[in-house]
C-alpha cells in the first residue's frame, strides 16, 4: 500500500487549498465509496482531505422557493426531510431505493454525486481498464457485461453511473474552487466516457461541491421511482426509471423522465418527454414512447435483455405516475 497523509479541513477554503495544491489529494466525506476504492488500490492518493466536519449540513428554502441541500447532508437526512418528502417525494423514494440504511446514514449528497461509475473490470485491478489506465483497453466490451451501459457508451468504456439519487435529481450543482464559486446544471455535471473515460464529472481540480439546489417543480409530487435489480435490496439497478408526469383530463401536460443503470451518467429522456406532451396515457402511446427512448441503444452481448427491460420499466413507471401513485 502507498502511504498517504490525512488532514481534516476546517473550512471550505482550506479544503480547496489542500486539494488544489496537490492534484493527487482526494476529498473524503462519508467514505462509503472512497474507502472501498482505496482498499482495492483503485485510488492511491498522497493525501486524504477530510471534509466531513465542514459546515455544509443544512437543508434550507431559498427566497426563490428552491431547496438548497448542503453537500454534507446525509442521504438519510435528505430522504427523511419533511420538505423533501412533501415537495420531492420522487427524490426521497429514489434515495431510499439505494444501498442500505447504514450506508445511507453516512453517505453524503456530494459523495453520492461523485461516486465512481461501476464495472466489474474497473473494480478488479487484475484486468486492464481505460478508466484506471487510459489506453490500456476495455475487457467489458467482449467480457462480462450484464450490468454495463446500453446508451451513450464509447469503444473506450461501458461503465454505468450507479446512483439512484442522481436519477431523480432535477437540480443545479453549486461548486467552489480556486477560481471561486460556480453553478453547474445537473445535466452537465456528469460526463459520457468518449475518449476520456477516466473523468466521470466536469468538476475541475481543486473544486468541491458545496450544495445542490432543487428548483420548484410543480408536478414533482406525482413521481415514481422504479428500480429493477437482481436482489430486492442492497443491489445496484440493472435499470431504473424516475418518472414525474402532469396529467389533466387523461392527457399528459408535462413529463420529466430519466433512467439509471443504462449509461455512464444519469440518462435524461428529453425526446421522449417532448413526445409525450399532449398525448393520452394509453398503452400504444407508452409503447411508442419507450421505443423512442431506447432507439439509440447499443447493447453488448451480455446485456441485450436491458433494452426490453428498460422499455417495460418506462411504460410501467409512466402508467403508475399518471395515476398519481408513487409506488410502481
Ligand atoms: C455496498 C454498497 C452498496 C451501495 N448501493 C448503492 C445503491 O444501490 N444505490 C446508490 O445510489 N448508491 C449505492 N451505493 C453508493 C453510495 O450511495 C455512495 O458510496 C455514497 O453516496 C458516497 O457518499 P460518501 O459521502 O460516502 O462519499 P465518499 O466515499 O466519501 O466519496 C466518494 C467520492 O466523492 C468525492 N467527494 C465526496 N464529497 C465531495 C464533495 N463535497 N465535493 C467533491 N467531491 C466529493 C470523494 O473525493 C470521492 O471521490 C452503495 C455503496 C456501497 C458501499
Amino acid at each position: 500500500m502507498k502511504n498517504f497523509s490525512y488532514v481534516r479541513a476546517t473550512s471550505v477554503s482550506e479544503a480547496i487549498a489542500h486539494s488544489s495544491n496537490n492534484p493527487s489529494a482526494l476529498l473524503i466525506a462519508g467514505g462509503t465509496n472512497l474507502v472501498d476504492r482505496l482498499k482495492v488500490f483503485l485510488d492511491q492518493p498522497s493525501q486524504l482531505v477530510d471534509v466531513s466536519r465542514l459546515d455544509l449540513k443544512q437543508i434550507e428554502t431559498t427566497p426563490e422557493g428552491s431547496i438548497r441541500i448542503g453537500a454534507l447532508v446525509t442521504n438519510t437526512a435528505v430522504a427523511d426531510h419533511p420538505q423533501i418528502r412533501r415537495k420531492y417525494p420522487l427524490l426521497s423514494r429514489a434515495i431510499l431505493a439505494g444501498a442500505s440504511q447504514q450506508i445511507r446514514n453516512v453517505a453524503t449528497v456530494g459523495g453520492n454525486l461523485m461516486q465512481r461509475t461501476r464495472c466489474v473490470y474497473y473494480y478488479d485491478t487484475a484486468f486492464e481498464c481505460n478508466k484506471r489506465q487510459p489506453g490500456s483497453g476495455c475487457p467489458a466490451i467482449t467480457g462480462v457485461s450484464r450490468s454495463n451501459a446500453i446508451l451513450g457508451a464509447s469503444d473506450r468504456c461501458v461503465a454505468v453511473h450507479p446512483s439512484d439519487m442522481c436519477v431523480a435529481l432535477a437540480a443545479v450543482v453549486e461548486v467552489e474552487g480556486p477560481r471561486g464559486k460556480r453553478q453547474i446544471p445537473f445535466a452537465e455535471f456528469h460526463r459520457l466516457p468518449g475518449n476520456t473515460p477516466q473523468r466521470d464529472t466536469n468538476l475541475e481540480v481543486g473544486e468541491l461541491i458545496t450544495a445542490v439546489i432543487l428548483p420548484p417543480l410543480p408536478f414533482a409530487q406525482s413521481g415514481v421511482y422504479l428500480k429493477l435489480r437482481d436482489r430486492a435490496s442492497y443491489a445496484f439497478a440493472l435499470v431504473s426509471v424516475a418518472a414525474a408526469v402532469d396529467v389533466s383530463s387523461g392527457r399528459i401536460r408535462n413529463a420529466r423522465l430519466a433512467m439509471g443503470g443504462v449509461a455512464h451518467k444519469p440518462w435524461r429522456l428529453l425526446p421522449m418527454e417532448q413526445f409525450l406532451v399532449g398525448k393520452s396515457v394509453e398503452d400504444a402511446t407508452l409503447r411508442q414512447a419507450a421505443d423512442l427512448a431506447l432507439r439509440d441503444a447499443k447493447p453488448l452481448t451480455g446485456n441485450k435483455f436491458k433494452v426490453e427491460l428498460a422499455k417495460r420499466a418506462i411504460r410501467r413507471a409512466i402508467a403508475v405516475a399518471a395515476k398519481g401513485e408513487g409506488i410502481a
